[in-house]
């Protein structure tokens, strides 16, 4: 088997494996970043890019360039409740560079950094290339197996990140004990045209059991379905007819745009939701990140910023350290002390969404009443600032610290 020799090797080339390449390979660290696809190019992954990733962009000194690829750019979000509409986030007053998400697709975004970090003498990214299991040496991880469009690879290293999203191997492979937080819900990602006069803005509809989330894409709308756990067989057993009248009865304006654009169920893409967190991040020689060490709900789509944000982390606590030599136990576990609380937040925002909220829509089959905080921010607009500051720059936000080598 062929054996390469690295500082770090990163299972996982999405928003947090591939951000934390690119940082410690600036710092000057050898890193070798595997990611099981051959390319970046998959649909729906999420593609909001927020204000605090931004943020790391600019301070990274890639902003400039990065805002000229294209993008759309959402500064408010409303919900409509039956008839009733609330505004609920204004990200305009933000003590951010960017006041805006930017709407990117995640592939854009993963080759414009893969690219950026490939300038580095110290980045290799393998692509096809999955990582199987751990290499386990006198107690602690020493790097990970892998297959490559060549074959098998050992790839020896003396810290192994797992950044290999929420269906981590690595994290199955290494033993750490996972908690469950659960997700009564999966989602239907599809596509609807937009028209000129269309609101450029997030919209969630809940009416009638059924909620919809609408993201303005320019020329789309993509759209996520909220069902029951489970129930896209049951959906699929129903019928197309009966789904398209489902959506538009959902989809308000762009209801009359249903027909012509659902044409079979392949383009309604199924993804299944999953909230957890690992109890504890890391074992000697190995550190979990991203969805890998803490699944995120794609409620406030937040989970490629809170990648995003472990990433800045790891690379502020473990660069300096891997400049000098290997990492030990002791700084691998400084990631979860940072990192968990932000975490626990968002993932408790996220689980009181689902329960109370989504659950009783998606069972009840009825449209539920405006909480009175949604009543509160119609009044005083001034209060849609503090969502707009939980969702754009999450809780605790993470600087880039660390040189460039
Ligand atoms: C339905 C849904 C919608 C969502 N929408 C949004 C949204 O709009 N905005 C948002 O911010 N978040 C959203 N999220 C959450 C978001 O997708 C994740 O939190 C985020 O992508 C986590 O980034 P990551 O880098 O940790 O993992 P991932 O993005 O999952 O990246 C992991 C990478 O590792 C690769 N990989 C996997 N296994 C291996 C292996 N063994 N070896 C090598 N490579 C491997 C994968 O191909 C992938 O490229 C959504 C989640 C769901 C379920």
């Amino acid at each position: 088997m062929e054996t390469i020799s690295t500082s770090c090797v990163i299972a996982g080339g999405g928003p947090a494996g591939m951000m934390c390449g690119f940082l410690l390979a600036r710092a000057g660290v050898d890193v070798t970043v595997l990611e099981k696809h051959a390319d970046f190019l998959r649909d729906f992954r999420g593609d909001t890019v927020h204000p605090s990733t931004l943020q790391v962009m600019h301070e990274l000194g890639l902003l400039e360039r990065f805002l000229k690829l294209p993008h759309a750019r959402i500064a408010h979000a409303g919900i409509d409740l039956g008839d009733e509409h609330f505004e609920f986030a204004d990200l305009t007053h933000l003590p951010t560079v960017c006041k805006f998400i930017a709407m990117m697709p995640q592939w854009d975004f993963l080759d414009f950094l893969s690219a950026e970090a490939k300038k580095f003498p110290h980045f290799h990214l393998m692509m096809q290339t999955e990582a199987k299991d751990l290499i386990a040496q006198g107690g602690k991880i020493a790097g990970v197996v892998a297959t490559g469009p060549n074959g098998n690879v050992q790839i020896r290293a003396g810290l192994t990140i797992a950044a290999d999203g929420r269906h981590s191997t690595l994290r199955e492979k290494s033993g750490l004990k996972v908690m469950e937080l659960g997700a009564p819900f999966d989602v239907l990602w599809l596509r609807l045209p937009t028209a000129p006069g269309d609101p450029v803005d997030v919209l969630g509809k809940i009416r009638d059991g059924q909620m919809l989330v609408m993201i303005h894409r320019g020329d789309y709308w993509q759209c996520a379905l909220v069902i029951a756990k489970g129930g896209f067989d049951a959906i699929k057993a129903a019928g197309l007819s009966k789904f398209r009248t489902r959506l538009k009865e959902i989809a308000g304006f762009a209801a009359p745009r249903v027909d012509d654009a659902i044409k079979d169920f392949d383009q309604a893409k199924l993804l299944t939701v999953a909230v957890d967190r690992l109890s504890s991040w890391a074992r000697p020689g190995l550190v979990c990140i991203g969805d890998a060490a803490h699944a995120m709900s794609p409620v406030g789509g937040v989970g490629i910023n809170l990648a995003i944000q472990d990433a800045v982390a790891t690379a502020n606590i473990l660069g300096p350290v891997l400049q000098k030599g290997v990492a030990r136990f002791s700084d691998l576990k400084k990631i979860q002390a940072r990192r968990e609380f932000p975490v626990r937040v968002v993932q408790a925002f996220q689980v009181a969404v689902q329960n109370r909220i989504l659950a009783p829509t998606i069972s009840g089959g009825k449209t539920p009443a405006a909480p009175w905080f949604l009543k509160l921010f119609n009044r005083y607009p001034l209060l849609r600032r503090l969502p707009a500051r939980f969702i754009g720059m999450g809780v605790r936000p993470e600087h880039v610290r660390i040189d460039r080598k």
